[in-house]
């Protein structure tokens, strides 16, 4: 076990050095993700980065803790709710609890994929054959140029999202989209080329498994100021655009998904470039609660929760 332990822990240091972490979306690592059919710019870890969605963040310890929670995370997670039956049958407990120890163990499947509040994380998974129906480019400025697949967001996404870059542009604060969309096909190549390169466990870490990124669902988007600099990194953070975002994102339905210092429940690190749409009431009450995505969702259920 040790020796496991050593390796599997110098596949991570490895991993966290190329880039780390990401928003359980794909990825993290920049390079891949440009590479996995969505060519981004010059995929060049820094600006502007990646894909990734990834959201290729640059190591922080937390990284790991939080990837490897995974199992915690998740059940915390469970999200019984909003009607996420997982397909597997389980309706929507309010404790799916899936299972605590392990990354793979019972992943379940939303039932409700294309719901505007749908919970997906390393324990909810998309159904294989998802895609979201009503994806748009919005009419928002990008980091890149290209007409790319991560341009595309959900309909009422979009609309969410070009008010917002509105009203920050406002602020003199404009804002650039450095990766949105990735469909299940994206997903899986850069999921498998990190696979095939550090090992299933070290990709696990940072990568998410096609079907968990939550930039599948066509209402996730990474952010970065105009300039395009600390895209998909902690230095965002420090940002005024990352401050302004926290203050003002709901009022336009976004969240940001991966809060600090909830990464045992979440199952990812900081991420304050990574939007979330859930719509304006949800947002707003996920701020007001000052909660994740995964325990407001579980919060919210009082129809069906098996509770007896
Ligand atoms: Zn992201």
């Amino acid at each position: 076990m040790n020796s496991r332990r050593t390796t599997a822990a110098a596949l991570l240091l490895a991993a966290i050095m190329l880039v780390s972490a990401a928003c359980g979306d794909a990825g993290s690592k920049t390079q891949a993700d440009s590479a996995a059919g969505t060519s981004s710019p010059p995929a060049s870890s820094n600006t502007g980065s990646t894909d990734a969605g990834a959201d290729a963040t640059k190591s922080k310890p937390s990284d790991t803790p939080a990837a490897s929670t995974n199992g915690q995370d998740q059940a915390d997670a469970t999200p019984g709710g909003l009607k996420q039956t997982a397909q597997s049958g389980t309706k929507s407990g309010a404790k799916q609890n899936a299972s605590s120890s392990g990354k793979t163990g019972d992943v379940q499947v939303v039932a409700n994929p294309a719901d505007i509040a749908v919970l997906v994380n390393k324990t909810y998974k998309l159904p294989e054959n998802y895609k979201p129906q009503d994806l748009v480019d919005p009419n928002v400025p990008f980091t890149f140029k290209e007409k790319l697949e991560k341009r595309k967001m959900r309909k009422e996404a979009a609309a969410a999202l070009e008010k917002l870059f509105e009203a920050a542009k406002k602020d003199n604060l404009p804002l650039a989209g450095v990766s949105a969309y990735r469909s299940h096909e994206t997903q899986k190549t850069v999921y498998n080329r990190y696979v095939q390169k550090d090992g299933e466990a070290a990709a696990n870490k940072y990568s998410a498994k096609p079907g968990h990124s939550e930039h599948e669902t066509g209402l996730a988007i990474d952010v970065a100021g105009s300039s395009g600099k600390c895209a998909a990194q902690d230095c965002f953070g420090a940002t005024k655009e990352a401050k302004w975002l926290a203050e003002h994102a709901a009022d336009y339905g976004f969240i940001i998904r991966y809060p600090e210092g909830k990464e045992s429940i979440t199952g990812y690190q900081y991420e304050p470039w990574h939007l979330r749409y859930v719509g304006v009431d949800t947002a707003k009450a996920i701020v007001k609660q000052g909660v994740t995505l995964e325990e407001y969702v579980k919060n919210a259920v009082p129809v069906a929760k098996p509770k007896s």
